[in-house]
């Protein structure tokens, strides 16, 4: 059999955690938290489960929970949308990006990705035969505005950005949204993917979308995720928002890769979040972030900027020389903590020896790893 894809092995985030098990050491690395959700949520997974929701729903979500996605979107960010036209429940934001792509990009079109990025959006820009182009974020992780001008042209079908951004921890200002309003106002075929999984984990501003900007509207997607905001990632949900001639065609893709999406899951996450502020989230993991950094203080390891998402970048002690690859596979073996090496996160990978360590753990977790980094000179 002729593999589709050689070059591919299973992604650095379950190489990690699988170390992370074999080595027996503490697994800063795959993005979740160690910690219990709430125990409201599990109550209404509970109830759920008691009653009658074992069927399926209908194809775009479970109403009561559209309905509540559309007054979070209009609360949030002041876009009123339409609950029937305009949402899609997904299972987690990899299978609405997925679906996003294949519905929405055609063979030969190029799509930007700004590198470093999320592994997940390749494969599926590969399997509709289009072309990725990656381009550099500036080398504080923000976009490079006059370099992706410089590579959008009539060929370029979407441009897919990711704010809170995994992996650096950086957040958009203003000014790059209006960039970008100013690129898609100049390229009438250009659509835009926004990853908004980490959209409420902010620390220095208010959770950020292209919501925001009504020019934006009937040219974006936006993706997130309830294993981010709720702590259960493992429940896989999320959802995308877009304008009806776009949803119109992701839906056509969604009905044929799962149909609906868990019952149970939408019906418990629906009664949650009538009850639930997601503002609290940027202040429940400021608080990680703040804790985390100062314990490090005690460490070689030098922190980058961080103003959302649950990830800090670290720089490795200048002495080493090894590739960041190397040093998270001695680390795990020889120090006991996993960490995610940041060239997996790149089609060209520069010369840097930044490691991401994810600080969704409880307190001891953090303080028990940090005791083990201690040893790092
Ligand atoms: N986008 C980004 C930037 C992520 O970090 C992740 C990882 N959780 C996802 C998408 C996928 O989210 P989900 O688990 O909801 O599929
Ligand atoms: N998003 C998670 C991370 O960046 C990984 C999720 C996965 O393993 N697919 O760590």
């Amino acid at each position: 059999m002729v593999s589709k894809f050689p070059q591919m092995g299973s992604s650095i985030f379950s190489e990690m955690s699988q170390l992370a098990v074999q080595y027996n050491a503490i697994n800063l690395s795959q993005g979740f938290p160690d910690f219990p959700i709430d125990d409201r949520l599990k109550l209404h997974l509970a109830q759920a489960a008691e009653s009658h929701f074992h069927q399926y729903v209908p194809m775009a979500g479970y109403g009561p929970l559209l309905e509540r996605l559309a007054t979070l979107t209009e609360t949030q960010y002041g876009r009123l949308i339409n609950p029937q036209h305009e949402i899609l429940v997904t299972a987690g934001a990899t299978q609405g990006i997925f679906a996003a792509i294949q519905a929405l990009v055609h063979p030969g079109d190029e799509v930007i990705v700004l590198d470093p990025s999320y592994d997940c959006y390749t494969t599926p820009i590969h399997l509709v035969s289009a072309h990725p182009v990656r381009v550099p974020l500036g080398a504080d992780f923000l976009p490079d505005w006059p370099q992706i001008e410089g590579a959008v042209c009539s060929r370029t079908r979407m441009i897919i950005i990711n704010t809170p951004h995994n992996p650096s921890g950086r957040v958009w200002n203003s000014s790059d949204y209006l960039a970008l309003q100013k690129l898609v106002a100049q390229h009438p075929q250009l659509l835009v993917l926004s990853d908004e999984v980490y959209e409420y984990i902010t620390f220095a501003s208010r959770p950020q979308s292209v919501h925001q900007y009504p020019q934006l509207w009937e040219r974006c997607i936006s993706v997130s995720s309830f294993g981010k905001s709720f702590h259960c990632t493992g429940w896989k949900v999320g959802y995308m928002v877009a304008s009806e001639p776009l949803m119109r065609e992701i839906k056509k893709v969604h009905q044929f890769l799962v149909f609906s999406v868990n019952s149970v899951a939408q019906v418990a996450l629906t009664a949650y979040l009538e009850e639930v502020s997601v503002a609290l989230l940027g202040d429940f993991y400021r608080q990680k972030r703040d804790y985390f950094a100062r314990l490090m203080q005690t460490t070689a390891f030098t922190l980058l900027p961080c103003e959302g998402s649950y990830f800090q970048l670290v720089s490795w002690p200048t002495a080493h020389v090894e590739s960041d690859m190397k040093l998270v596979r001695r680390m795990v073996q020889e120090v006991g903590v996993a960490a995610i090496p940041l060239s997996p996160f790149y089609e060209h990978p520069p010369q840097n020896q930044h490691l991401r360590f994810c600080f969704a753990k409880s307190d001891t977790t953090l303080e028990q790893a940090v005791e083990r980094l201690q040893k790092i000179k």
